[in-house]
């Protein structure tokens, strides 16, 4: 989406003359969400048995691409699986691939520390660290390194990761919102704050960070047992040039993609003035659309799809919530707005 705003920018930039304006401005918005790509569904977080998953990789990717996906990342603990061979067997143009990741995982203490490296060159050691947010950073910077793309994954997982923690992290823009792990804490309690509260300190705070909704899928093979981590419960729509990994990757580190529980939609847009969305919604189901500002609190909320917000310029930053009644979720990444904007 922060293409998407700059995009339209610059578009309204070159076309102003003294008789653009609404149509100048439908035209440019147009124009750039055609250049934005099409939309991609994919699972960033997922186990196999080359880590402590119970299924071969073969297994995990043929449940994603037959459940209606076009990408899955395989992350597995401190092992860099190869997916040239699944993507050789599974993958097809424009239709599905496998991207190549890994969970660098090590403890601080009794703290799990565990940051995804998306699309590395090569495997990454963990590097250690003398606290939790030189361990974090060095994971960071050693995924950096190998051109991969990290995520700063289930902060509250063992209740390791603080969002002063957080927030002190650097050159990472991604970090799990809603992690599908039975056990991971996302909501919060006992005086530690939900993930989602956390994101709004840090975008509040002034860090430009985006919220992923992944699975942690580790067991294929025990679809009734809802104590262990499971696949299908969180994703990504990605708004990419390609189906290809770097397409994916940069697009994830740009905004440019919402987080689902289970929520569709039919059309997201970000322009440098307003936001616009439109749910794919469900007969029996009803929505409510949530703009959110500075430290959570709600601009506006809307009942009907679609539903715009128009900035007013001192928000800092706008994201949004599509709430279904049934309690699934949309997430949509902040867009800056304003002086204040989280950079
Ligand atoms: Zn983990
Ligand atoms: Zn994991």
């Amino acid at each position: 989406m922060l293409l998407g705003v700059s995009a339209v920018l610059s578009l309204l930039v070159f076309s102003a003359s003294p008789k653009s304006s609404a149509f100048a401005k439908a035209t440019a918005d147009k124009q750039a969400s055609a250049a934005l790509g099409n939309w991609y569904k994919g699972n960033l977080h997922t186990h196999t048995l080359n880590s402590d998953g119970d299924s071969t990789p073969d297994d995990v990717v043929r449940w994603y691409r037959e459940h209606g996906y076009h990408f899955v990342a395989i992350t597995d603990h401190n092992y860099l699986t190869s997916v040239d061979g699944l993507n050789a067997l599974h993958g097809a143009d424009a239709k599905f691939l496998v991207v190549k990741g890994e969970e660098v995982t090590d403890r601080f203490g009794d703290k799990p520390i565990h940051v995804n490296g998306l699309d590395p060159a090569g495997f990454i050691k963990p590097p250690g660290g003398t606290s939790v947010v030189s361990m974090l950073q060095n994971m960071v910077d050693g995924i950096r390194t190998a051109r991969g793309a990290p995520s700063i994954n289930h902060p509250n997982f063992g209740w390791a990761i603080s969002a002063e923690e957080l927030g002190q992290v650097q050159r990472t823009r991604l970090f799990e919102v809603f992690n599908g792990h039975p056990t991971v804490n996302n909501a919060g309690g006992g005086g530690v704050p939900g993930l989602e509260e956390v994101w709004d300190r840090l975008l509040s705070s002034g860090k430009l960070i985006y919220g992923l909704a992944v699975d942690d899928a580790h067991y294929f093979k025990r679809p009734e047992d809802k104590t262990v981590p499971r696949p299908g419960f969180g994703w990504v729509h990605v708004r990419a040039a390609g189906l290809e990994p770097r397409a994916i990757v940069d697009a994830l580190e740009r905004g440019d993609f919402y987080s689902s529980t289970g929520v569709e939609l039919l059309m997201l847009e970000s322009s440098a003035s307003a936001m616009t969305i439109a749910v794919r919604t469900q007969p029996s189901s009803k929505y409510r659309i949530q703009f959110i500002g500075r430290q959570g609190a709600v601009l506006s909320e809307a009942t009907m799809s679609p539903a715009t917000y128009t900035f007013k310029g001192d928000e800092g930053y706008v994201r949004a919530k599509v709430i279904e009644s049934n309690g699934k979720v949309a997430w949509i990444q902040p867009v800056p707005v304003g002086t204040s904007a989280p950079k």
